[in-house]
């Protein structure tokens, strides 16, 4: 690897001894990691635990997770190591019982599945990505993973200004120069220069400034990059902390975890910790922030069309219907009036979970339901998948049932956890699942070892 010889002066300056073994160990692979999704998956009791998560695992190699329907299943999520530390800081300093939470540059969302499973079902997350081309793929893992208390936005950081302390937390994961990638994405190295290092500095002081009016005072801020240098990392922690208004936190480690703490932050460099390049700085908001004032209570409107009347029996605890064209959108009752101030404010792609769309006088289940932990298990008949019978699936190609299947809307499973919808005719079935999610590789041939081992 032909590190840019300015990266190199700059780490040999910032690791002195150090250096060397920094060096070597950019020449090694990758880690390869998971996250496992709590409430669809039991948290592996076995295995080389990532310390800092309570639900992280490395795994000894990279297997063909196109190939797992688990994945599919949103039951775990592949995350690099090291970005799961912002766990100890939610953990930390999260004392509120429901926060309400904001993950500013989400895209592809390792963060915000992990924000959405400490939430555990409490609270509120905003998951936002400014990029149009990368928010679907944020709203894809988002469904799959399956929180129910969860709105999508595309909106420019600057916009979230307006809804001034709404959030109890509030993470920036940054875009930055991605010196802490350079072993897994060359493009990073490709792409990096001083002046780069400069522009995005600059930017992330932008969008820092742009969001912290939506901080609550005494709200927590998480900045984080996957890059080295003090510029971008420390220099901008400092900056928040002296300009923005807040407080530098000391989070608790391990000294086995051996991450390197510094005057205002935490870095992980690959020769030291199990995981690729990463910095965090934890901040208290001290500056003074008048709370948005949401609007009045609104009553629903728009009337739920008659087959969707008793939508409820297909959930697990009492929500809130609503209606939105032809299909009908379902958020915890307590959060309903949250839901529609954000849907005001932002650019909402989703908020809550789509249940179903209305067809003349038939309920369609949606995607997005099968794979929420709201649907209620015994509301539709299940038909539990072999392997092969889930690629199929998955691949959204014809599947055949047992003959002794029940007609109508059926629940797939594998290994009893949700993959999806089919309508059995009888003579056949209508495969549902979504197309753009389809698997397109081709499987016939392929072998799967169930790596994980349950
Ligand atoms: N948090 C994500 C995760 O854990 O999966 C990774 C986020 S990545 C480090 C940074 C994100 O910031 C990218 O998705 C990128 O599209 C977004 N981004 C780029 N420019 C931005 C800007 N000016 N304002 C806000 N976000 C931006």
């Amino acid at each position: 690897m032909q590190l840019p010889t300015q990266f190199e002066d700059s780490m040999k300056a910032a690791l002195g001894g150090e250096y060397d073994a920094f060096r070597t160990a950019l020449e090694l692979d990758p880690q390869v990691s998971i996250r496992t999704n709590p409430r669809k998956f039991p948290t592996l009791s076995e295995g080389d635990r990532v310390p800092w998560c309570a639900t992280g695992q490395y795994l000894d190699k990279r297997p063909s997770f196109t190939l797992d329907p688990l994945l599919h299943a949103g039951c775990y999520y592949v995350q690099e190591a090291s970005s799961m530390f912002v766990e100890q800081v939610f953990r930390q300093f999260i004392n509120t019982e429901a926060p309400v939470v904001l993950d500013l540059c989400a895209a592809p969302g390792g963060k915000s599945t992990h924000l959405a499973s400490l939430l555990d079902g409490k609270g509120w997350l905003v998951s936002n990505e400014v990029m149009r081309n990368r928010v679907n793929i944020l709203r894809e893992n988002l469904i799959k993973w399956g929180a129910p208390n969860v709105t999508v936005t595309s909106n420019d950081p600057a916009d979230f200004g307006q809804l001034t302390g709404l959030f109890d937390l509030i993470l920036v994961d940054a875009p930055c120069s991605g010196e802490g990638m350079f072993r897994k994405d060359e493009k990073a190295m490709e792409e990096w220069s001083p002046e780069n290092v400069r522009f995005c500095a600059e930017r992330q002081r932008r969008i820092l400034a742009d969001v912290f009016p939506a901080l609550a005072e005494g709200g927590i801020l998480i900045f984080s990059t996957c890059t080295f240098n003090e510029e971008e990392d420390e220099h901008n922690a400092r900056w928040i902390a002296d300009e923005l208004g807040a407080e530098l936190l000391q989070v608790k480690t391990e000294p086995a975890w051996n991450v390197t703490e510094t005057d205002a932050g935490y870095h992980f460099y690959p020769h030291k910790t199990r995981g690729e390049g990463f910095f965090l700085s934890a901040l208290r908001k001290t500056k003074e922030e008048p709370t948005f004032k949401k609007k009045r209570k609104r009553e629903n409107k728009v009337a739920l069309p008659a087959p969707a009347k008793d939508l409820t029996k297909w959930l697990n605890e009492p929500m809130y219907l609503t209606p939105h064209n032809d299909v009908i959108y379902a958020v915890p009752a307590e959060y309903a009036e949250l839901s529609l101030t954000l849907t005001e404010q932002l650019h909402v792609l989703q908020s809550g979970v789509e249940v179903a769309a209305v067809k003349g006088k038939d309920l369609i289940p949606a995607q997005h339901l099968a794979l929420s932990w709201a649907l209620r298990k015994d509301a539709f008949p299940t038909v539990d998948l072999s392997w092969q019978e889930a690629m199929t699936y998955l691949k959204k190609e014809n599947l055949m049932l047992p003959n002794d299947a029940p007609k109508g809307y059926l629940l797939l499973t594998y290994r009893s956890v949700p993959l999806g919808w089919v309508k059995n005719l009888g003579n056949r079935c209508n495969n549902l699942h979504t197309q753009e999610w389809r698997i397109r590789m081709q499987v016939d041939g392929c072998e799967f070892k169930d790596f994980l081992g349950i």
